[in-house]
């Protein structure tokens, strides 16, 4: 018999529960126990549905208050050490205060850094370690879940991140591996005794997440896995070892040799390593295989897969176990409530919950004989994905067209930057150091409540936008008091920059309620790309017109590129992604040539994501980066000469993109680096780098406002690495989560100490 479990559920709530608690928690209006019975409900919910599924092992542990690698943090005493030399603090106001910052008095102390989980939109907060760290176990959290659980009369699996994973994500004070390895033996400890506890409490099996093993892993590492899990292996409570978001490749034997009871592949995004796995599995180990896919939310082949499971299953029986490739965490909760989605595209859908049925489905179809009522499910799903799969809006005739007519010259642009720039200064007529936003400015109330009576249908569509064209107004001159050199519109009518565009392009749709937790108790809602893309109308020519009307200095357009297009929605997977991007481009690459008939010679194309998507493997980089850049320059190089193209990118670290940072071609290319010290800057120039950079100058993301005097000595700093021609000055994102209060003096910060720098020149 197959046997079902579940490697992670989404905890955020169907209805962003625990972000509103959170939120409410943090702003003092509900008390810690109303906050900690919000948790409780949502996590009984969520075994419950694994208990009637059935699901024959019910999964603790994937619940957080903020973030599951944080948890692990505190569970194994592994604190930064401000905060171990800090202020004494105790339950949520330490666990927050790690995840969120802390001031006490005039002593700030920061959060642990938030990183990108692998190749997902996640962030995690990354443990830090230093000599002095030392690794205690403290279980008392995780074993009142486990005993909460454990009144569900199931039995009961939890989920750990493993041990060489967890240091693997984690940053040590030097830097350097010895310095995160040599705390791997304190922490096994701590792993072994934290095994034992949670075998007297009852649990049955233990799910140790080592997707560590999917990357490219240095010898030191390897050896790592061998040391901890050869230790490990006398716990008293069966392990499985899961390993997702990439084939095991050249780690296979490893993983499989090591002494667990089960170990759990991700078949999702490495079908073929199932022979591997089959061929090189021991006589007595379970094989989980991840069929149903955790990161997208397509519905599955079922009878593909069938026949896929159906001979692993004669050979292993018992030894089979079935689950999705990954935690569910980076899928929305349930589809039937997108009623707005028509009805061949909904049909097409599994969100978490149906992406559960669809693997009860599966086990029954293996387990069971066939009868009429498992025949007949099966059809319906092979029925609904064929609908979906053979849509028109799949395969539409003149973007088709237009893809396949696109040439190499179509990705060139025909003058080098140093002959666009002579041309764009031309008309631009920048001083040395311009300065310039990222695109946002805040958004107020005003502003959140009129794009939320549009939607509930309080007001019309005129109504909306002559409110929009009055914060664009505004925002015009608000910039052209302080100053600035290259205006931007603020982005008012857009909430996310993703989702704006979905609701634009053809062949996008977005959800009502399918949010996905990014961190904490910020959520994203993903639009879906379901068909062929191609831009009906104008996507930003309306505001930008209302802005070109209110102003005569240089005004940037704001775009956001197919790559973090595509990043940041759920995409199909019918066509490969290039040809995604491609579309894509081709709709910002009108749009560019449509703000130049406005009159609009500047446009920025966002990239914030182009690092996200960056495969986890080396060797399967340069594909995607190919694809990536030639969609880019697709889109900007219809550009004239005399157009400046812009670009934007934050959230990661680019020393290791560089080259491809390079190729991208733009004349522009805005950065965050007000919290890297310079490194970017330095990289760049070694990467010898000729283009116009921004590198951020200030945070956005405190509400700290910055002095002149800070932002000049900032500046001074980054015109010693780069010539002053070649520097733009602005902050380092968009300004749309900040208040006008904190963004009016900083800018005029940023302004006065621009016009000092050039003076001293
Ligand atoms: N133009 C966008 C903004 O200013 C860029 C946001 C981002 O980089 N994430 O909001
Ligand atoms: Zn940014």
């Amino acid at each position: 018999m197959a046997q079902l479990h579940l490697l992670g559920l989404p905890r955020i709530g169907p209805d962003r529960e625990l972000k509103w608690a959170l939120e409410k928690y943090w702003r003092g209006d509900i008390s810690a126990e109303a906050l900690i019975e919000v948790g409780h409900t949502l996590r009984l919910a969520a075994w419950q549905h694994q208990a009637d599924l059935g699901a024959d092992l019910i999964t603790v542990g994937d619940f957080s208050w903020y973030d599951g690698i944080l948890d692990h943090s505190l569970m194994f005493n592994l604190i930064p050490r401000r905060f171990r030399e800090g202020p004494s603090l105790k339950g949520f106001a330490s666990y927050f205060a790690l995840a969120r910052g802390h001031q006490d008095g005039s002593r700030k102390l920061g959060p642990s850094p938030m990183l990108k989980w692998f190749d997902t939109n996640y962030h995690y907060l990354a443990p830090e370690l230093d000599a002095d760290s030392h690794p205690q176990l403290d279980a008392t959290a995780l074993l009142e879940q486990v005993g909460e659980a454990r009144t569900l009369g199931r039995p009961v699996k939890v989920v750990l991140v493993g041990p060489v994973t967890l240091l693997w994500l984690s940053r040590a004070e030097g830097g350097t591996d010895p310095e995160r390895l040599r705390h791997l033996e304190a922490l096994t400890t701590c792993y072994a005794e934290l095994l034992e506890n949670l075998h007297t409490a009852g649990v049955a099996w233990v799910q140790l997440d080592e997707p560590a093993l999917c990357t490219d892993l240095p010898e030191s590492w390897r050896s790592a896995y061998e040391r901890t899990y050869q230790r490990l292996g006398s716990s008293p409570v069966p392990l499985i070892l899961a390993t997702y978001f990439d084939g095991l490749r050249e780690n296979m034997t490893l993983a499989l040799q090591l002494p667990v009871a089960a170990v759990h592949i991700d078949l999702v995004r490495s079908p073929s390593q199932l022979a591997t796995a089959l061929d090189r599995l021991g006589p007595n180990k379970i094989l989980s295989l991840g069929v149903i896919d955790g990161r997208n939310i397509w519905r599955a082949d079922l009878n593909k897969l069938l026949a896929t499971l159906e001979p692993v299953h004669e050979r292993l029986g018992d030894r089979l176990w079935l689950s999705t490739s990954c935690s569910l965490l980076h899928v929305p909760y349930r589809v039937d409530r997108e009623n707005t989605l028509p009805d061949f595209l909904r049909h097409g859908l599994a969100f978490a919950e149906e992406k559960q049925a669809e693997l009860a489905l599966l086990k029954a179809a293996l387990n069971q004989p066939r009868d009429t009522t498992i025949e007949d499910q099966l059809a319906s799903a092979a029925s609904a994905v064929d609908t979906l799969l053979s849509h028109p809006e799949r395969n539409h005739s003149p973007t088709r067209t237009k893809l396949r007519n696109i040439s190499a010259e179509d990705r060139q642009r025909t003058e080098t930057h140093a002959e666009r720039k002579r041309l764009q200064q031309r008309t631009l007529k920048l001083p040395l150091l311009p300065t310039t936003t990222i695109g946002s400015f805040p958004q107020d109330q005003a502003i959140r409540q009129a794009r939320k009576a549009l939607r509930d249908g309080a007001i019309s569509y005129d109504d909306y936008r002559a409110r929009m064209a009055d914060a664009i107004t505004d925002t015009i001159r608000a910039q052209e008091a302080l100053g600035l050199d290259v205006l931007v519109h603020g982005e008012p009518e857009r909430t996310d920059m993703v989702e704006y565009f979905g609701e634009r392009i053809e062949g996008f749709e977005t959800t009502r309620h399918g949010w996905v937790q990014s961190y904490g108790s910020r959520c994203v809602k993903p639009p879906i790309i379901y068909g062929d893309c191609r831009r009906r109308t104008g996507l930003t020519l309306d505001w930008m017109a209302i802005a070109r009307a209110a102003t005569d200095k240089p005004l940037k357009g704001m775009l956001t590129g197919p790559v973090t297009l595509i990043a940041w929605s759920f995409v199909r997977e019918d066509i490969p992604m290039a040809a995604v991007a491609d579309q894509l481009a081709l709709c910002l690459r009108e749009e560019i040539e449509d703000l130049e008939a406005l009159g609009i010679t500047i446009a920025q194309v966002d990239e914030p994501a182009l690092r996200e998507l960056l495969p986890l493997r080396k060797s399967d980089q340069p594909t995607y980066m190919d694809w990536a850049i030639a969609a880019f320059r697709l889109a900007t190089a219809g550009a004239h000469a005399s157009t400046q193209i812009h670009t934007h990118m934050c959230y990661s670290q680019f020393s290791d993109i560089m080259p491809n940072i390079k190729a991208l071609d733009a004349d522009v290319i805005t950065i965050e680096a007000a919290r890297g010290e310079l490194a970017l800057v330095h990289d760049l120039r070694n990467a010898g780098y000729t283009a116009d950079v921004g590198p951020g100058i200030y945070d956005i993301h405190t509400p700290l406002v910055p002095t002149q005097t800070e932002l000049q000595f900032r500046l001074a700093e980054i015109l010693q690495y780069l010539p002053a021609d070649q520097v733009w000055v602005n902050p380092d994102c968009g300004l749309k989560t900040r208040s006008w209060a904190e963004v009016k003096p900083a800018l005029q910060a940023m302004v006065a100490a621009a016009r000092a720098q050039r003076e001293a020149l």
